[in-house]
């Protein structure tokens, strides 16, 4: 999958505030509610997705904005 700058230019587009309530509230599979990090901002049918990795266990984890 390719980064999207438009669904990136979306993302920056939010609030710092709102962008930094929904990277720690990001599910990961091993540690429950987590924070992303080292991101990247993807598309998924109009939605922003972001793919990174968890601040706990630095396991691949996943946050779909819609
Ligand atoms: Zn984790």
């Amino acid at each position: 999958m390719q980064k999207d700058e438009l669904a990136e230019k979306r993302w920056l587009a939010f609030p710092n505030e709102i962008r930094k309530k929904l990277e720690e509230n990001v599910f990961c599979s091993r540690c429950g509610v987590t924070t992303i990090i080292d991101y990247t901002v993807y598309s998924s049918d109009f939605n922003i997705l972001l793919k990174g990795r968890c601040k706990e266990c630095n396991g691949e984890v996943a946050r779909l904005i819609d």
